[in-house]
């Protein structure tokens, strides 16, 4: 990896390490954290640093505060949670900047770990401030960045930070990285993306830059609907189809780079079409020339696709996924989802292929279908995640390149 890691860290017995982590967890109305998924994450960094002797203080930011005080955007609710997962205590500071986190750091013992208040209670933290991070980063000695699902926004503790002291990725990021690299940068071919979801136009980049990249890209969801109609098929009326017509152009560009870049297009070949948007609703499936002009609306995609699917994955040693097939939200129109990322763990658990999938909804997906867990990695990121597929340079990550 070109980039600085833990294992480039000389002996740390004593040194006050700085880990940004991505602590944004959901809680309830009583402040309980609901998934400590992002938590348990960040404990391999947090453990081995200090095993290796360092003093952790531990920053993140924390849903959408509005300003300093918020006490329903306190990291302090975390604090249980992380000590429960870490078995170390937690001391926590009701600031991230400032006299009380250096009085807190010089008596922390070698024993706790230091958790600041959250990062985005001051404006300057998104702003990028470079006065900010060196004030937030005045008492470490080093600093690790291991929030990869931040990695996309240049904000104060993501870059300027890093800036300023020896800096390096803590393990959740190299891991995340490095199976980025692996799916996209140095994949073993042949290599397949899906990409699935609602609208053409949020994917626009992450299409241009896939096409140039995969061997074969899987075209479904609410999406495919837009493409379709750019070859000719009649998908009932733009309200029941998400056909967005000023991308029916846009949607031939792209058909046309895959061809020049020898990547095979895979569309529906059929559709199954509802009632109505609700759960159970009455529907049927039907060939791309069975497509009634009104009163139906296109959730899924049909038996014949998911098999043509499959089969291409067949031939495939890596791919990536992003976005659902279908509806997933509403049964029985999680149908195509399921049964491709069933192939997908399949595949995967046989050793014949390589999995990514990370962005949006696509976790939730993949666990609806009871299969995360059988992927070779699911990204912890969303924003970051579809920023990489686009093939843009995220700023956290870059300013940990090797010099
Ligand atoms: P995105 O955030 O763009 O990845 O879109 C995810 C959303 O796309 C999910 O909420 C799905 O329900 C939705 N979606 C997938 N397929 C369809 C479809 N055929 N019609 C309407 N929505 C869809």
């Amino acid at each position: 990896m070109n980039y600085k890691t833990i294992d480039d860290l000389d002996d740390l017995t004593g040194k006050v390490v700085f880990v940004r982590a991505d602590l944004n967890v959901p809680i309830n109305e009583e402040f309980k954290v609901t998934n400590t998924a992002r938590i348990d994450r960040t404990v391999p960094t947090i453990k081995e640093l200090m095993e290796k002797g360092a003093k952790v203080v531990v920053i993140s930011h924390f849903g959408r505060p509005e300003g300093k005080g918020d006490i329903k955007n306190s990291l302090r609710h975390i604090v249980g949670d992380l000590q429960k997962a870490l078995g170390k205590r937690v001391v926590f500071v009701d600031d991230c900047i400032g006299e009380k986190v250096s009085a807190a750091v010089a008596q922390m013992s070698q024993d706790e770990v230091l958790l600041l208040e959250n990062l985005r209670f001051y404006d300057e933290e998104k702003k990028g401030n470079e006065e900010f991070a060196k004030e937030l980063v005045k008492p470490a000695d080093i600093y690790v960045s291991d929030a990869f699902s931040t990695a996309h926004r240049a904000h104060a503790s993501m870059v300027a930070a890093a800036k300023e002291k020896t800096s390096v990725m803590g393990r959740l990021m190299e891991e995340e990285v490095k199976a980025l690299e692996k799916a996209l940068a140095n994949p073993v071919r042949p290599l397949m993306a899906v990409v699935g979801g609602s609208k053409v136009s949020t994917k626009l980049d992450l299409l241009n830059n896939l096409v140039k990249k995969v061997d074969k890209l899987v075209i479904s969801g609410g999406m495919a609907h837009t493409f379709m109609k750019a070859n000719g098929i009649n998908t009932v009326n733009e309200a029941n189809s998400l056909v967005q017509p000023d991308m029916i152009e846009t949607a031939k560009e792209i058909m046309n780079i895959a061809k020049t870049n020898n990547c095979e297009i895979i569309l529906p070949e059929d559709i199954v079409i509802a009632k109505e948007f609700k759960p159970n609703a009455e529907h049927k499936t039907v060939s791309l020339d069975e497509i009634p002009a009104e009163g139906w609306s296109l959730l899924d995609v049909g038996e014949k696709t998911i098999a043509a699917i499959n089969a291409k994955l067949d031939e495939c040693k890596t791919v990536v996924w992003n976005g659902p097939l279908g509806v997933f939200e509403m049964k029985p129109f999680d149908n195509a989802t399921n049964k491709v990322a069933e192939h997908v763990a399949e595949l995967t658990t046989a050793g014949h292929l390589m999995s990514v999938a990370g962005g949006g909804d696509t976790v939730s997906a993949l666990e609806n279908a009871g299969v995360a867990d059988k992927f070779s990695y699911i990204s912890t990121a969303g924003g970051a995640f579809l920023e990489w597929l686009e093939g843009k340079e995220l700023p956290g990550v870059a300013v940990l390149k090797r010099a």
